[in-house]
């Protein structure tokens, strides 16, 4: 794909008129509401075939479920490739500086001593959110 997921929904956003922001912006509460009733739409659709399948359609609705999400990072102004680097940069510390993880006996990673959490609110102030602003 040559194309990131962002790119591709912000053209399908302005092809068909749906907003698109550029600044971290809090939206309207019907607007928002309506962006997380389509996201949960289409995460009940994964959870319909996730054990089921078939695969085909797995991967369709998991790209769903994407999709859905960039549209509504896009709709709140919000660079979610950022927001997935800082996560990451937060998961790999979950790593010891040994290079291990520990796990919990159900096989969930356990956060370590060098765990650093995600600062969500620092990624979104550098995109120029104002918390509590319009
Ligand atoms: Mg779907």
């Amino acid at each position: 794909m040559s194309a990131s997921p962002a790119d591709l929904v912000r053209r399908f956003h302005h092809a068909v008129g749906l907003d698109a922001r550029t600044t971290p912006t809090e939206v309207p509460a019907p607007l928002a509401a309506q962006r997380g009733r389509l996201l949960a739409e289409e995460a009940a659709e994964v959870a319909e075939v996730s054990v089921t399948g078939p695969l085909d359609k797995l991967a369709h609705e998991l790209a769903d479920v994407v999709y859905v999400a960039y549209g509504t990072a896009l709709v709140h102004g919000i660079d979610l490739d950022a927001v997935i680097a800082e996560i990451h940069r937060s998961n790999m510390t979950k790593l010891g500086p040994d290079g291990r993880i520990r796990r919990r006996a159900d096989g969930k990673i356990l956060k370590g001593d060098h765990y650093e959490a995600p600062d969500v609110a620092a990624v979104l102030r550098r995109q120029g959110w104002v918390p509590g602003g319009e």
